[in-house]
């Protein structure tokens, strides 16, 4: 049976952590999960059919692969609105400039809505001047960095996480660490990168403390951040990573498994969701249903893109 898998194919699965039929397992983000019980039992599980099948013909993987846009930046389509053409990844100042802090508002008036119309007016630069410089919620006080995002922002794909963990504070960088490198193999068996297709943010931009669940004033408070990212980079497809990327975006309290497996749309913007790479570190037997997802992604992405050209 191991022979229907050639060594493009092999490595293919590799980079997911699937088992490849005659070899051990290469779970090259965690080698200290190799031996561990749950990694064991992935080497036994079988590849599905629908992902063996698709794997057996190699122009099925170039397919995927020109769909998602990896031979090329995938211009933006005729039609769809272009973001503002932001810099990319500016260095951020680490204190605020002066001019760049908003007015105060008058004694007795609420911030919130006067903050909420400057990030709603805001370019790409100057929102990323107010994430680092914001103090909105308490999260404000107990983060080291505030996390604005990573990747390009001229690409086509947008990934939205739940928060920082302890590695993006401690960075100020989104996904670093073990749950930023099964991301970029995820995108990497895809055919995507960071540095090109895809943008990568947070519906929280600091971490809760001790990784805690996100609190509900807090994602109030936060997601007008995301919500101005997306308008400014005008993505082609939106993969949620987890409940709470995808239950933030969405409005709804439906459970990650009811939500897996559609295309959701958010404001006209296809949105599929999957499990986040933090989840998939400690649950490596959902790799696969995670694979199934991101395969969805790159067929709703390849339908998206024939539309609008
Ligand atoms: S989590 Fe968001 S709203 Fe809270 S302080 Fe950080 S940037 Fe501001």
């Amino acid at each position: 049976m191991s022979d229907i898998f050639n060594a493009e194919q092999r490595r293919f699965l590799k980079l997911l952590g699937l088992a490849v039929p005659g070899e051990s397992p290469v779970l090259p983000l965690a080698k200290n999960q190799a031996a561990s019980a749950p990694a064991r039992a992935e080497t036994k599980a079988e590849i599905p059919k629908s992902i063996a099948s698709s794997l057996k013909a190699p122009e099925g993987i170039r397919a995927l692969r020109a769909a998602a846009g990896v031979l090329s930046a995938p211009p933006k389509a005729a039609g769809v609105a272009q973001p503002v053409a932001p810099e990319p990844q500016p260095e951020i100042p680490a204190e605020p400039e002066a001019s760049s802090l908003p007015d105060l508002p008058a004694p007795g008036e609420s911030a919130e809505p006067q903050r909420l119309q400057q990030i709603s007016a805001s370019d790409w630069r100057d929102l990323q001047i107010m994430v680092h410089n914001c103090r909105a919620c308490s999260l404000g006080e107990t983060r080291q960095h505030a996390v604005f995002g990573a990747g390009n922002p001229r690409g086509s794909w947008l990934f939205v996480g739940e928060a920082p963990g302890a590695e993006e504070d401690r960075r100020g960088e989104a996904f670093v660490g073990r749950g930023g490198q099964l991301l970029d193999n995820m995108l990497k068996a895809m055919g995507l990168t960071r540095q090109q297709d895809v943008y990568i943010a947070n519906v929280l931009k600091c971490r809760p403390p001790n990784n805690r669940d996100p609190l509900g004033p807090e994602v109030q408070s936060c997601l007008p951040f995301l919500q101005r990212q997306i308008a400014l980079l005008q993505p082609r497809i939106i993969v949620a990573l987890g409940r709470f990327a995808a239950q933030s975006l969405l409005q709804v309290t439906t459970p990650i498994g009811q939500l897996r497996g559609q295309t959701h749309q958010y404001q006209n913007i296809p949105l599929i969701v999957t499990y986040h790479p933090a989840y998939l570190l400690r649950s490596p037997l959902e790799k696969r249903k995670a694979w199934e997802d991101l395969q969805l992604a790159v067929q709703v992405f390849a339908a998206a893109s024939t539309a609008s050209s």
